[in-house]
């Protein structure tokens, strides 16, 4: 579906929404924190480097937004514990979740399947796809107490169309969206609880750096140009919508 990249989110647009964001500490993840919460939600910052969430911690703090919340957590080691632990944390502290933004993912290497290694490949399905399918499942009863919750899978070209070489990444991406659409069908009878994918597109992050190393970065949209279709998807305006596939830009024309 069509991006919402003219889209002028009020300032308090996701004022008293409580909104996990995994992979929040970079990139495009950290941008979704800082502007979510510059919107008026508490942020609950999801990620594997702490001094990197901190950093995220501090500029919301200095900026005057809600506290924050930090949770430490590595995709590639994490247990069903984890996650069961980590949904009676946050129950404890906040007692419902109105928005998951799924951004945390791993690159792997591009290169040819025949030469794809497999221990690099479980750990991709497992940090792309099966900690957040599990993580899920443990917050469902969180986001059900929420009176219009949004869960954001983040999705990639590739997850639509396969392309060679991308090896694990692409086919996690695929997982990624027909889960979402799985999840989805099984909420139709929930209507205060959505679920769709996003893909934000050639973006100006590590990840792009290390999939593209020749591209002039400077011809690629930053994390900040996307946020309006991350802020309309995450807030109330996009009430009942689910099961969509959304981009955050237009697809790019090159020459
Ligand atoms: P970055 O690599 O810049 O950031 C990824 C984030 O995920 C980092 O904060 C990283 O943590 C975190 N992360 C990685 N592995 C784990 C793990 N095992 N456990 C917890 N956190 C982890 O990527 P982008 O910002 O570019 O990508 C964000 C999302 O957008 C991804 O889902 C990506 O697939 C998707 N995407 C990006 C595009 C682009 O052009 N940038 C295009 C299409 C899709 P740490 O900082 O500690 O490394």
């Amino acid at each position: 579906m069509s991006c919402k990249i003219d889209y002028q989110a009020p300032p308090d647009l996701l004022a008293n929404r409580v909104i996990l964001v995994t992979g929040a500490g970079d990139g495009i993840g950290r941008t979704a924190a800082l502007s979510y919460a510059r919107h008026g939600a508490t942020v609950i910052l999801l990620g594997r480097t702490i001094k990197k969430l901190e950093r995220v911690y501090d500029e919301i703090e200095a900026a005057g937004g809600p506290q924050p919340a930090i949770f430490p957590l590595n995709f590639e080691g994490a247990s069903l514990a984890d996650f069961h632990d980590m949904a009676l944390t946050l129950e404890k502290e906040f007692g419902r979740l109105d928005g998951l933004l799924h951004n945390a993912s791993l690159l792997g290497r591009i290169t040819p399947f025949a030469q794809y290694d497999p221990e690099l490949w479980e750990q991709v399905m497992q940090v792309n796809i099966n900690g957040p399918i599990w993580m899920t499942q443990a917050l469902l009863p969180l986001l059900e107490k929420s009176e219009d919750a949004s869960v954001i899978f983040t999705s990639s070209s590739v997850g639509r169309k396969g392309r060679a070489y991308w090896g694990a990444y692409s086919v996690s991406k695929f997982a990624t969206e027909g889960f979402m659409e799985v999840l989805a069908d099984e909420l139709e009878s929930q209507p205060h609880l959505r679920v769709n994918t996003l893909n934000p597109g050639a973006t100006r992050t590590q990840m792009r750096r290390s999939a593209y190393p020749g591209e002039d970065p400077a011809t690629l949209r930053t994390p900040e140009d996307i946020m309006p279709t991350y802020l309309w998807l995450m807030g109330p305006e996009s009430a009942g919508v689910s099961g969509q596939k959304f981009d955050a830009q237009p697809p790019r024309v090159s020459a």
